[in-house]
């Protein structure tokens, strides 16, 4: 009987990854949400991606989400002259321009090397004193002085600087706008490819998220929000995005460049716990088998780093070069499938892996009651599963923040929700043609149960529904025999 695995694995899609073949492969490898960056792609990839995805789910007969990547208020340096790369020396100086039109190039004849950046508020948002960074931070700048659009700076670390690379300024507070033109156009293209969720990045204040919600909203699409967590602000202000957003992205690339290596491990673990507290999916990315873009195994340190995430109960794990552009993109997925089932299977083989559960709370509600009251029972009776009936899948998403052992079956008929759940926790999401009863539905799901050969004759297993004329609530728990006749009535004993 093949158990489903709880930690979800997100893939980014890209040129070695996008052909339908190894998209299959991914599937079948187990990936379930796909990401696209709309940083990297045009709006013709954006749809052939989109419709590559559905095509292979449709043909899998899996649950597959797909999430589209806003590159956000990304600043970059502008274009070098006849795309020469320029090496910037130690303790030379370089300027920085914001004035539209430059033309990067090196020192030379006394003057020194000079780039461009079309973010024309650049020279708006740094003061003397602080770090510019090039180049995922390989590249160090201090800024001296500005003079307009003018931005002199001494170099810290030097290198060779390639055209278009990032500019990170991390302890400046940028004022480029959350979403960008480009941004917006995006937007509007992925929410009309019914997208389940659209992710938001360099994310600063909980009005960010708030924003792209209204404008989600107002394109009537319910497309779920997950906010990347990667500038300083971000991470002060946490608490208060974690209240607006639908789920989170730890971007630990970003995050490590703006606040220093040392600072990632200690957030994650806060940003996991606090999701996993407010019930919402959270998922760990960048650098989680960097490696493998270039070899057939990854270090030591990077199954470590999966495995960790998983013991922490992130959501999700996600793969960026690893499936976009590296040499190994299935094997990538393979090795994430791997750690993700045997790190799953050190954890719940734990006496203690009950214990684990997120710590009872009181008073919040009846479905929470009802669905922590589902975990343990299930725990106790030694359930084969919990089959879960949910329409908009919150039901499934509270259950899914207690991280109990026993595996979750999510019965729906809303397609919308099987591909929302491809996020969440521990959940493997059904749909379900919709039937007038109660009843009917139960025996209608023991059956797929049955044929899907997840539970046998004799199981026992635990059922979460709501009957309460209220949508959205669940107040019922039972405990049932696969195969039982329940027809005989109530008694006692
Ligand atoms: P990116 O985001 O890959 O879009 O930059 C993730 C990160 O910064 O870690
Ligand atoms: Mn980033």
């Amino acid at each position: 009987m093949i158990r489903p695995k709880r930690t979800k694995i997100v893939a980014t899609l890209g040129p070695a990854s996008r052909d339908p073949e190894t998209i299959d492969e991914l599937i079948r490898s187990g990936v379930d949400v796909f990401r696209l960056n709309a940083a990297h792609a045009d709006h013709d990839t954006l749809r052939r991606d989109v419709a590559a995805v559905r095509d292979a789910a449709l043909r899998l007969g899996t649950a597959v989400g797909v999430l589209v990547d806003l590159q956000g208020p990304k600043i970059r340096i502008g274009s070098l002259e006849n795309a020469e790369p320029i090496f910037l020396q130690r303790g030379e100086q370089l300027v920085l321009s914001c004035e539209p039109g430059v033309v990067g190039r090196g020192a030379r004849g006394g003057e020194p090397a000079r780039v461009g950046s079309r973010y024309f508020g650049l020279a708006g948002d740094v003061r003397p004193g602080e770090r510019v960074l090039l180049d995922d931070g390989m590249i160090e700048l201090k800024v001296e002085t500005i003079d307009g659009t003018e931005i002199s700076t001494r170099i810290v670390h030097g290198g060779l600087l390639k055209q278009h690379k990032g500019i990170n300024l991390p302890g400046s507070s940028v004022s480029m706008s959350s979403l960008s033109e480009k941004d917006l156009a995006d937007l509007a293209v992925v929410l009309e490819l019914r997208v389940d969720f659209v992710a938001i990045s360099f994310v600063r204040r909980p009005d960010d998220v708030v924003r792209l919600k209204e404008l989600i909203r107002a394109a009537n699409s319910d497309a779920r929000v997950v906010a990347k967590i990667e500038r300083p602000e971000a991470v002060t202000n946490f608490a208060a995005i974690l209240e607006v957003t639908d789920a989170v992205m730890i971007a630990r690339g970003d995050m490590g460049v703006e606040l220093g290596p040392e600072v990632v491990p200690g957030v994650q673990k806060r940003i996991i716990r606090q999701a996993i507290e407010a019930r919402k999916p959270v998922i760990t990315a960048t650098q989680m088998l960097e490696s493998m873009i270039t070899n057939p195994r990854p270090t030591r340190a990077e199954a470590s780093d999966v495995a960790n995430a998983i013991y922490d109960g992130t959501s999700a794990v996600m793969l960026s070069a690893e499936t976009a552009s590296g040499k190994f993109p299935v094997r990538a997925a393979k090795i994430m499938s791997r750690i993700v089932r045997r790190t799953e299977s050190e954890l719940f083989g734990e006496a203690d892996g009950w214990q684990r559960r997120a710590v009872l709370r009181r008073g919040e509600s009846v479905t929470l009651a009802t669905v922590q009251a589902a975990a343990y029972a299930a725990f106790l009776a030694d359930a084969r599963l919990v089959a879960v009936f949910s329409e908009s899948g919150h039901t499934a998403q509270l259950l899914a923040g207690e991280r109990t052992e026993t595996p979750v079956y999510v019965f729906t008929p809303s397609q919308r929700t099987v591909q929302r759940l491809t996020l969440v926790w521990g959940v493997t999401p059904l749909l379900l043609s919709r039937v007038d009863s109660v009843q009917a539905m139960m025996s209608e799901a023991e059956e797929l149960l049955l044929r899907l050969g997840v539970a046998r004759v004799g199981d026992t297993y635990a059922i979460v529904v709501g009957t309460s004329r209220r949508p959205g609530i669940a107040n019922i728990l039972k405990l049932r025999t696969v195969g039982d006749d329940e027809s005989v009535g109530v008694q006692g004993g």
